[in-house]
């Protein structure tokens, strides 16, 4: 039978709940057990693909093509095993599922009622993964105790908590120890009252994971278990990290991972090893290169609309040891300019990030036309490969229009054109081209040199795709199709072999990339950025 941890928040947003149910799950992962986690979100999407960006952050895909929150971007990263749709729901999704049924007649009559057909669908999906054959199911419930939206959740946690055997299931409370500086003080009071809201809903918690900039004393550790109920070892300390790969040593070192098996009266199957993050992490602190990669994208204000194209440089980055500073570029700052040798003087290497609609896309184009014509190495993902060959077609094939039907529905040369499949299509939530597919590479590209493997999988979301009618005039000119659906004969990858790095792929490689397994492109384009700055240091 499975073992069940919840993980709530409380005091504020932003504490960092993906991070210590990532770096737990690693603890115990390295321990042995089989873990997986989940997360619920309080809001009334079905899913976050029709959020924007700036509400959200990046909408991350699975394998099979659900559109997810970004924590289990996390997930994947840090247990280097793949999510599912069943591993991210909504209250959008329950709502849907009880709606339903209610439709369907499968209520019998009864009035459909939030207590308790909404919490028992949460609880139902609380525990669907234990079919999976997990050991161990962390369940992070997303919002912060006292919202209105997130009571049902603790409601059905509060369920069953009691239907469970006692060391069946935990809750860990993640909350802020904020320092007043005025008062040179680490202060208790917010937590103390946020456990009070959690006991108002009839959860004790069992374990406080505490956020503090400042170590915690004895003092305040005792005061805390005091206050909150809870055994003295029974609070942990979440120190402020340099990155969020340190957590797990972290809580490995606050022993979080023993608390959780005294809790749960499971034994450790091995001592945790940890040695392939450990290594990671000495090449990630210790780089002997430094690279600096333009990134340009129209969301930059928020860091986390590129979240997984910013880990997957920490991954590749520390397997070249190199550090890779990341200079945000608004496309539409560039989309006027000229001579774009000064806003890229410093860069080593530039990627055009992936984005829908209009705004910023001239931006982006005049960033692909300078790096091609300066062999700065460039990478585009989708959005950004569907740029790149726009601009060959405008520059190289000289056809002035040309343009994606996304941009410009008349254009004159529909260079890359909505999908025939994606006409038909009204509704906007979760309908795009979404998920895992094949793609087939050709032996002499770049592509190869990376995967070394002839059939790969990657993770797309996206409704256009490059023409094939195209494909001729674009060989012709000198640009290679590297990789293609073997099955629906769609372009994969494009590259230019005359440039010394010039790839442009319709997927997302950056959500497959993990600590354990960085992405190969990822990997390949620092080199080439590495090899760029080293070429321009001689000249
Ligand atoms: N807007 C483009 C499309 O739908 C690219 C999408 C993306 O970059 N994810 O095809």
């Amino acid at each position: 039978m499975a073992k069940y941890i919840f993980v709530t928040g409380g005091v504020t947003s932003s504490l960092g709940k993906g991070i210590i149910a990532a770096s737990l799950a690693k603890l115990l992962q390295a321990r042995g057990f089989s873990v997986t986690i989940q997360k619920f979100d309080p809001y009334i999407n079905v899913d976050p693909g029709t959020l924007n960006p700036y509400e959200h952050g990046e909408c991350y895909v699975t394998d099979d093509g659900a559109e997810t929150d970004l924590d289990l971007g996390h997930y994947e990263r840090f247990l280097n095993k793949p999510t599912s749709q069943a591993n991210n729901v909504t209250t959008g999704r329950i709502y849907q599922t009880v709606i339903n049924k209610e439709r369907a007649g499968d209520f019998l009559g009864k009035t459909v009622q939030v207590i308790p057909h909404i919490t028992d669908e949460i609880k139902r999906r609380m525990k669907l993964l234990s079919e999976f054959g997990y050991e161990i199911i962390i369940t992070e419930l997303g919002g912060t105790v006292g919202d209105i939206e997130s009571l049902p959740y603790l409601e059905a946690l509060r369920q069953l908590r009691n239907e469970f055997d006692r060391d069946q299931c935990l809750t860990i409370h993640l909350t802020l120890i904020p320092y007043l500086a005025a008062a040179k003080e680490l202060k208790t009071k917010p937590s103390q009252h946020s456990v009070k809201e959690l006991l108002e809903a009839g959860i004790q918690p069992d374990i406080l994971v505490c956020r503090t900039e400042k170590t915690l004393n004895e003092e305040l550790r005792s005061k805390l278990a005091l206050f909150c109920n809870l055994r003295y070892e029974n609070v942990i300390e979440a120190m402020d990290a340099d990155t969020i790969y340190d957590v797990p040593l972290m809580m490995l070192k606050e022993k979080l991972d023993i608390r959780v098996m005294e809790l749960l009266n499971i034994k450790s199957k091995q001592d945790p090893d940890l040695k392939t993050w450990k290594d990671f992490l000495g090449h990630l602190k210790n780089p002997s290169e430094e690279i600096t990669i333009g990134l340009v994208g129209k969301y930059n204000e928020l860091q986390d609309a590129y979240k997984s194209i910013y880990e997957a440089f920490v991954h590749a980055g520390a397997t070249n040891e190199c550090k890779v500073k990341i200079k945000a570029i608004h496309a539409e700052d560039i989309e006027e300019e000229k001579d774009l040798s000064k806003v890229f003087a410093d860069l080593d290497g530039l990627l055009v990030a992936p984005g829908f609609g209009e705004r910023g896309i001239e931006g982006k184009i005049n960033a692909v036309k300078y790096v091609r014509e300066h062999e700065l190495p460039f990478f585009g993902i989708c959005l950004g490969m569907q740029c790149a060959v726009v601009e060959f077609a405008r520059n190289v094939l000289k056809l002035k229009n040309a343009s994606s039907t996304e941009v410009n529905p008349k254009t004159e040369h529909p260079i890359i054109d909505m999908m025939s499949e994606q006409r038909k299509i009204k509704n906007k939530g979760g309908t795009m081209r979404l998920g895992a597919y094949a793609c087939e590479l050709k032996k002499d590209s770049k592509a190869y040199e990376a995967y070394k493997d002839e059939i790969i999988s990657e993770r797309h979301r996206h409704r256009y795709e490059l023409n094939n009618e195209y494909i001729d005039p674009l060989t012709k000119k000198g640009m290679l199709i590297s990789g293609t659906n073997p099955d629906k004969n769609l372009v994969e990858i494009i590259e230019i072999p005359k440039h010394p790095w010039f790839v442009g792929v319709q997927f997302h490689p950056e959500l497959k990339s993990t600590v354990e397994r960085p992405h190969p492109l990822f990997v390949g384009f620092v080199k080439a950025a590495i090899k760029y700055k080293n070429m321009r240091a001689k000249l």
